[in-house]
């Protein structure tokens, strides 16, 4: 008889966000003269449509699909050279990070690209990562066989480096110790879920801990469009010696609105060498042409007209309204004298529970006296707990909403 693979049966439930559904349709249940009350700053989705550059760009690209001189089959494997050259110039020449368009790996997304790249390294690999955490990285490891068991009690799996992330250290990790034996570490800033950032000297301290002590960092810069503060850095590559230790990733989901387009793509620099100096480029190239066949051409059309004149100031101008929103929660929950933080170069605001509060118990607290619904910090990792998610993602409206009903707790 066959046996599935043990490692999937290690993973225990995806209980946060089926929890909060769970919970909201039960308060809906019981009062449902409430349920058309309920705000929504939990989700991780954006809300504004494409931008009309991106929609015109789509619309052309399909017609092209259309006539027999200009349809398009199979895309390259590892992306159309217009992207891969337009992300080149514009996401990293431009900021003086020197990376070429073949070391640009196009893809349907940062979740898939973040759960595959633990592929092409070693079954016996440590990793590190910060808690809270978006939890891909972890479970595609535990997927992969790399970890040990999950440890309900604690919220924590056995043979992975936890960093915490407290507002100690403003939510931005200490440097592992040097004996700590780690050879993936998982960075993601601005961060989701604490929505905390990282100064350069800080990045480049970690760069420096990599180089020295033959780790690699995937590097999450999904958010990276929500930095405003110019001393913050936008790409692990505008840190010196990167290119030997970094793999960055990056989405046009957040910037751009492909939460439902699918776009986005992974540097594999080819400094890149493990310890018998294997080529990490050659290998996710690799990996890349057995395993995907390539993100369709309209779409990769579409992400074109992000770094075009209009597109960029298109989704700026839907980028900024994210921000106000982030703005409007931040500083009306502050000025409640709720103690928050993020909210400043990222789309999430991390509130510490008031009273000593667990995560959970300020959710049911929330939805049964104001019917605002957030995200339970501890979901992210045990470090998480005390604290409670917002989402800037929303409308405007219910932005200032879940404000006001929240100031009249
Ligand atoms: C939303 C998000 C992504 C983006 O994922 P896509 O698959 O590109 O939509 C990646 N990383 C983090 C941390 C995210 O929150």
């Amino acid at each position: 008889m066959f046996k599935a693979n043990g490692n999937y049966l290690k993973l225990p439930g995806d209980y946060l966000f089926s929890t909060v559904a769970s919970k909201i349709q039960g308060y809906c249940e019981a009062n449902p003269e409430a349920a058309g009350r309920i705000v929504r700053l939990g989700i991780g989705d954006v809300t504004q449509p494409l931008a009309p550059a991106i929609v015109e760009a789509l619309h052309s690209a399909v017609d092209e699909m259309a006539a027999v001189e200009t349809f398009h089959g199979y895309a390259p494997d590892l992306g159309y050279d217009f992207l891969r050259q337009a992300i080149a110039q514009h996401d990293y020449a431009v900021r003086g990070a020197d990376i070429a368009p073949d070391e640009v790996f196009v893809s349907d997304g940062a979740k898939s690209d973040s759960a595959n790249i633990q592929e092409i390294f070693s079954a016996d690999a440590r990793i590190a990562v910060c808690d809270p955490v978006y939890p891909v990285y972890v479970d595609s490891n535990v997927m992969a066989g790399r970890t040990g068991v999950f440890d309900a009690t604690t919220g924590l799996w056995s043979n992975v480096v936890y960093m915490p992330c407290t507002r100690e250290n403003d939510f931005a990790p200490a440097l592992p110790s040097p004996d700590a034996d780690i050879s993936i570490i998982y960075l993601c800033f601005p961060n989701n879920p604490t929505g905390a950032v990282i100064d350069k000297e800080r990045l480049q301290a970690w760069v420096d801990y990599a180089n020295e002590h033959g780790a690699v960092i995937i590097y999450d810069a999904a958010y990276e469009a929500y930095i405003t503060n110019p001393a913050l850095p936008h790409s692990i590559y505008e840190c010196e010696g990167a290119r030997t230790c970094a793999i960055e990733i990056r989405s046009f989901s957040k910037n751009a609105g492909f939460t439902g387009t699918r776009l986005g793509y992974t540097v594999v620099p080819r400094d890149l060498k493990d310890a018998d100096g294997v080529s990490m480029h050659d290998l996710w190239a690799r990996r890349h042409g057995t395993k995907f066949n390539g993100t369709p051409y309209i779409v990769q059309r579409a992400g074109m007209a992000v770094y075009s004149e209009q597109g960029a100031r298109q989704t700026g101008e839907q980028i900024a309204f994210y921000r106000e929103n982030a703005r409007i929660i931040l500083e009306g929950l502050r000025a409640a004298g709720y103690e928050v933080s993020g909210g400043a170069n990222a789309p999430y605001i991390w509130l510490k529970t008031p009273d000593g509060m667990t995560s959970w118990d300020f959710f049911d607290l929330l939805l049964a006296e104001v019917q605002v619904v957030g995200t339970p910090g501890s979901g992210f990792g045990p470090s998480g707990e005390g604290y409670f998610r917002l989402t800037a993602f929303g409308s405007r409206e219910s932005a200032l909403e879940a404000v006001s009903r929240i100031k009249g707790l």
